[in-house]
Protein backbone atom coordinates (compact mmCIF):
# COMPACT_ATOMS: atom_id res chain seq x y z
CA UNK A 1 0.00 0.00 0.00
CA UNK A 2 1.72 3.43 -1.19
CA UNK A 3 2.56 5.78 1.91
CA UNK A 4 1.00 8.81 2.82
CA UNK A 5 3.62 11.96 2.21
CA UNK A 6 3.97 14.60 4.86
CA UNK A 7 1.88 16.55 1.97
CA UNK A 8 -0.60 14.72 1.87
CA UNK A 9 -0.71 14.27 5.34
CA UNK A 10 -0.48 18.42 5.84
CA UNK A 11 -3.20 18.46 3.69
CA UNK A 12 -5.69 16.06 5.49
CA UNK A 13 -4.28 18.23 8.58
CA UNK A 14 -5.63 21.54 6.81
CA UNK A 15 -9.08 19.87 5.32
CA UNK A 16 -9.62 18.46 8.92
CA UNK A 17 -8.69 21.50 10.69
CA UNK A 18 -9.51 24.33 8.11
CA UNK A 19 -13.48 24.62 9.26
CA UNK A 20 -12.69 24.25 12.97
CA UNK A 21 -10.64 27.19 13.07
CA UNK A 22 -13.25 29.46 10.62
CA UNK A 23 -15.58 28.15 13.59
CA UNK A 24 -13.88 30.16 15.97
CA UNK A 25 -13.33 33.29 13.81
CA UNK A 26 -17.48 33.07 13.09
CA UNK A 27 -17.81 32.58 17.12
CA UNK A 28 -15.26 35.95 17.70
CA UNK A 29 -16.64 37.50 15.57
CA UNK A 30 -20.28 37.43 16.23
CA UNK A 31 -19.57 38.02 19.57
CA UNK A 32 -17.87 40.92 18.96
CA UNK A 33 -20.68 42.40 16.58
CA UNK A 34 -22.76 41.49 19.95
CA UNK A 35 -20.19 43.49 22.32
CA UNK A 36 -20.18 46.64 19.34
CA UNK A 37 -24.82 46.51 19.66
CA UNK A 38 -24.61 46.60 23.39
CA UNK A 39 -25.26 50.45 23.66
CA UNK A 40 -28.21 49.29 22.00
CA UNK A 41 -29.04 46.57 23.38
CA UNK A 42 -28.48 46.96 27.17
CA UNK A 43 -31.50 47.47 28.41
CA UNK A 44 -32.51 44.43 27.48
CA UNK A 45 -30.05 42.68 29.60
CA UNK A 46 -30.84 45.00 32.54
CA UNK A 47 -31.09 43.96 35.92
CA UNK A 48 -32.16 47.14 37.37
CA UNK A 49 -35.40 47.61 34.54
CA UNK A 50 -36.99 44.41 35.49
CA UNK A 51 -36.97 45.27 39.10
CA UNK A 52 -38.47 48.67 38.04
CA UNK A 53 -40.56 47.25 35.19
CA UNK A 54 -41.92 44.71 38.05
CA UNK A 55 -42.75 47.04 40.51
CA UNK A 56 -44.99 49.00 38.08
CA UNK A 57 -46.57 45.26 36.65
CA UNK A 58 -44.88 45.42 33.18
CA UNK A 59 -42.83 42.59 31.53
CA UNK A 60 -40.12 44.30 30.40
CA UNK A 61 -37.62 43.72 27.63
CA UNK A 62 -34.83 41.90 30.02
CA UNK A 63 -38.18 40.08 31.70
CA UNK A 64 -38.78 38.64 28.43
CA UNK A 65 -34.57 37.85 27.57
CA UNK A 66 -33.98 36.59 30.65
CA UNK A 67 -37.09 33.96 30.20
CA UNK A 68 -35.89 33.14 26.56
CA UNK A 69 -32.23 32.15 28.18
CA UNK A 70 -34.04 29.99 30.81
CA UNK A 71 -36.02 28.17 27.95
CA UNK A 72 -32.66 27.98 25.57
CA UNK A 73 -31.12 26.50 28.17
CA UNK A 74 -32.71 23.91 28.10
CA UNK A 75 -31.84 22.29 24.79
CA UNK A 76 -28.58 24.49 24.58
CA UNK A 77 -27.17 24.78 28.01
CA UNK A 78 -24.89 28.41 28.41
CA UNK A 79 -24.42 28.80 24.54
CA UNK A 80 -25.71 32.42 24.87
CA UNK A 81 -22.76 33.01 26.83
CA UNK A 82 -20.39 31.32 24.45
CA UNK A 83 -21.84 32.57 21.18
CA UNK A 84 -24.19 35.69 21.48
CA UNK A 85 -23.26 37.32 24.65
CA UNK A 86 -21.89 41.23 24.58
CA UNK A 87 -20.04 40.76 27.42
CA UNK A 88 -18.03 37.67 25.97
CA UNK A 89 -17.12 39.99 23.02
CA UNK A 90 -15.59 42.42 25.79
CA UNK A 91 -13.74 39.89 28.15
CA UNK A 92 -12.34 37.73 25.38
CA UNK A 93 -10.80 40.89 23.46
CA UNK A 94 -9.11 41.48 26.99
CA UNK A 95 -8.40 38.34 27.82
CA UNK A 96 -5.86 38.61 24.60
CA UNK A 97 -3.91 41.19 26.62
CA UNK A 98 -4.80 39.42 30.09
CA UNK A 99 -4.78 35.54 30.23
CA UNK A 100 -4.62 35.10 33.93
CA UNK A 101 -6.87 31.82 34.50
CA UNK A 102 -9.59 32.12 36.77
CA UNK A 103 -10.00 29.09 39.32
CA UNK A 104 -12.11 30.11 42.47
CA UNK A 105 -15.40 31.88 43.23
CA UNK A 106 -18.06 30.64 40.64
CA UNK A 107 -20.29 30.69 44.10
CA UNK A 108 -19.78 34.25 44.22
CA UNK A 109 -23.26 35.42 41.41
CA UNK A 110 -25.49 33.54 43.27
CA UNK A 111 -24.97 35.86 46.48
CA UNK A 112 -26.04 38.29 44.34
CA UNK A 113 -28.70 36.29 41.83
CA UNK A 114 -30.68 34.95 44.88
CA UNK A 115 -31.52 38.13 46.54
CA UNK A 116 -32.38 39.89 43.20
CA UNK A 117 -34.72 37.38 41.92
CA UNK A 118 -36.03 37.08 45.49
CA UNK A 119 -37.20 40.93 45.17
CA UNK A 120 -38.38 40.45 41.99
CA UNK A 121 -41.09 37.31 42.66
CA UNK A 122 -41.64 39.20 45.87
CA UNK A 123 -42.89 42.60 44.66
CA UNK A 124 -44.62 40.53 41.58
CA UNK A 125 -46.55 38.96 44.18
CA UNK A 126 -47.38 42.19 46.03
CA UNK A 127 -48.71 43.28 42.47
CA UNK A 128 -50.75 40.37 42.11
CA UNK A 129 -48.66 39.78 38.83
CA UNK A 130 -48.31 41.40 35.67
CA UNK A 131 -50.79 43.32 33.42
CA UNK A 132 -48.41 44.66 30.66
CA UNK A 133 -46.07 44.08 28.20
CA UNK A 134 -44.01 46.80 27.31
CA UNK A 135 -40.81 44.75 25.56
CA UNK A 136 -38.94 48.29 24.81
CA UNK A 137 -40.19 49.84 28.17
CA UNK A 138 -37.71 52.78 29.03
CA UNK A 139 -35.82 52.74 25.76
CA UNK A 140 -35.91 55.51 22.69
CA UNK A 141 -37.29 53.77 19.38
CA UNK A 142 -35.66 50.56 20.81
CA UNK A 143 -32.11 51.99 21.89
CA UNK A 144 -30.56 51.51 25.03
CA UNK A 145 -28.25 54.35 24.78
CA UNK A 146 -30.28 57.78 24.14
CA UNK A 147 -29.31 60.58 26.53
CA UNK A 148 -26.31 61.73 29.20
CA UNK A 149 -28.32 59.21 32.07
CA UNK A 150 -28.49 56.01 29.88
CA UNK A 151 -24.50 56.97 28.72
CA UNK A 152 -23.67 56.57 32.08
CA UNK A 153 -24.91 54.03 33.09
CA UNK A 154 -23.76 52.25 30.04
CA UNK A 155 -20.03 53.13 30.92
CA UNK A 156 -20.88 51.87 34.69
CA UNK A 157 -21.68 48.56 33.06
CA UNK A 158 -19.17 48.03 30.91
CA UNK A 159 -16.66 48.77 33.90
CA UNK A 160 -18.39 46.07 35.43
CA UNK A 161 -17.84 44.16 32.92
CA UNK A 162 -13.79 45.02 31.61
CA UNK A 163 -12.89 45.65 35.14
CA UNK A 164 -13.06 42.20 36.93
CA UNK A 165 -11.26 40.72 33.35
CA UNK A 166 -8.30 43.02 33.95
CA UNK A 167 -8.04 42.54 37.88
CA UNK A 168 -9.02 38.87 38.46
CA UNK A 169 -8.78 36.85 35.36
CA UNK A 170 -10.42 35.35 32.18
CA UNK A 171 -14.14 36.26 31.84
CA UNK A 172 -14.03 37.12 36.01
CA UNK A 173 -17.99 38.77 35.04
CA UNK A 174 -19.07 35.62 33.96
CA UNK A 175 -18.15 33.78 37.13
CA UNK A 176 -18.31 35.65 39.45
CA UNK A 177 -21.07 38.63 39.08
CA UNK A 178 -23.31 37.65 35.46
CA UNK A 179 -27.25 37.88 36.73
CA UNK A 180 -28.07 35.98 33.65
CA UNK A 181 -25.59 33.11 34.08
CA UNK A 182 -28.25 31.26 36.79
CA UNK A 183 -30.91 31.18 34.72
CA UNK A 184 -28.82 29.07 32.18
CA UNK A 185 -27.55 27.03 34.95
CA UNK A 186 -30.89 26.18 36.33
CA UNK A 187 -31.89 25.28 32.94
CA UNK A 188 -29.04 23.13 32.41
CA UNK A 189 -29.64 21.24 35.63
CA UNK A 190 -32.82 20.96 34.72
CA UNK A 191 -31.79 19.11 31.39
CA UNK A 192 -29.60 17.08 33.04
CA UNK A 193 -32.01 15.58 35.57
CA UNK A 194 -34.45 15.05 33.17
CA UNK A 195 -31.58 13.56 30.11
CA UNK A 196 -33.33 14.83 27.33
CA UNK A 197 -31.53 15.53 24.02
CA UNK A 198 -28.89 18.51 24.57
CA UNK A 199 -26.35 20.13 23.51
CA UNK A 200 -23.39 18.73 24.94
CA UNK A 201 -19.72 18.32 25.03
CA UNK A 202 -18.20 14.61 24.59
CA UNK A 203 -14.76 13.33 24.48
CA UNK A 204 -12.95 9.82 22.92
CA UNK A 205 -10.56 10.10 25.58
CA UNK A 206 -8.32 7.41 24.37
CA UNK A 207 -7.03 9.59 22.06
CA UNK A 208 -5.78 12.19 24.00
CA UNK A 209 -1.89 12.97 24.71
CA UNK A 210 -2.83 14.92 27.67
CA UNK A 211 -1.31 18.27 25.89
CA UNK A 212 -3.29 21.13 27.75
CA UNK A 213 -3.88 22.82 24.84
CA UNK A 214 -7.89 22.06 25.38
CA UNK A 215 -7.26 23.88 28.70
CA UNK A 216 -5.11 26.83 27.40
CA UNK A 217 -7.62 27.41 25.14
CA UNK A 218 -10.64 27.52 27.43
CA UNK A 219 -11.73 30.96 27.79
CA UNK A 220 -13.75 30.22 31.25
CA UNK A 221 -10.14 28.54 32.72
CA UNK A 222 -12.31 24.87 33.05
CA UNK A 223 -9.59 22.06 33.69
CA UNK A 224 -10.67 20.64 30.21
CA UNK A 225 -8.02 18.11 29.90
CA UNK A 226 -8.92 16.85 33.16
CA UNK A 227 -12.39 16.32 32.56
CA UNK A 228 -11.58 14.38 29.21
CA UNK A 229 -9.13 12.06 31.28
CA UNK A 230 -12.09 12.10 34.18
CA UNK A 231 -14.43 11.66 31.18
CA UNK A 232 -16.75 14.62 33.13
CA UNK A 233 -17.57 16.49 30.24
CA UNK A 234 -20.40 18.08 32.18
CA UNK A 235 -19.62 21.82 33.82
CA UNK A 236 -21.95 24.39 34.84
CA UNK A 237 -19.11 26.96 33.80
CA UNK A 238 -18.73 25.64 30.17
CA UNK A 239 -20.12 28.10 28.04
CA UNK A 240 -20.12 25.20 24.88
CA UNK A 241 -18.06 27.42 22.92
CA UNK A 242 -16.21 24.61 21.08
CA UNK A 243 -12.81 26.22 21.82
CA UNK A 244 -11.52 23.12 23.64
CA UNK A 245 -12.77 21.21 20.61
CA UNK A 246 -11.16 23.27 17.55
CA UNK A 247 -8.25 23.43 18.98
CA UNK A 248 -7.49 19.49 19.67
CA UNK A 249 -4.78 18.43 17.80
CA UNK A 250 -6.22 15.24 17.77
CA UNK A 251 -10.01 15.75 17.41
CA UNK A 252 -10.68 13.96 20.95
CA UNK A 253 -13.72 16.89 22.04
CA UNK A 254 -16.99 16.86 19.89
CA UNK A 255 -20.49 18.07 20.15
CA UNK A 256 -23.11 16.16 20.82
CA UNK A 257 -27.17 16.17 20.98
S1 LIG B 1 -6.15 19.21 23.45
FE1 LIG B 1 -6.93 17.18 22.90
S2 LIG B 1 -5.16 15.80 23.14
FE2 LIG B 1 -4.64 17.71 24.20
S3 LIG B 1 -5.28 17.35 26.36
FE3 LIG B 1 -7.01 18.34 25.33
S4 LIG B 1 -8.29 16.63 24.62
FE4 LIG B 1 -6.27 15.76 25.09
S1 LIG C 1 -14.82 23.40 28.13
FE1 LIG C 1 -14.60 23.81 25.91
S2 LIG C 1 -16.65 24.42 25.21
FE2 LIG C 1 -16.62 24.59 27.48
S3 LIG C 1 -16.07 26.72 27.89
FE3 LIG C 1 -14.14 25.54 27.90
S4 LIG C 1 -13.38 25.68 25.79
FE4 LIG C 1 -15.54 26.33 25.74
Amino acid sequence: MKAISPWQLNVFRVTLEGPLKSRQKIRLGIILFSFFLFPVTFYYLSPYLIVQATSEGIINGSFIVFSLLFLSSLVLGRAFCGWVCPAAGCQETISRVREKRVLLGNWIKWIIWIPWISVIIILAVQNSGYDKIDFFYQTTFGFSVSNIYSAITYVFVLLLIALPSFIVGKRSFCHHICWMAPFMIVGRKIRNVCNWPALRLVADNDQCTQCQTCTNHCPMSLPVSEMVETNKMENTECVLCGSCIDGCPHSVIHYQI
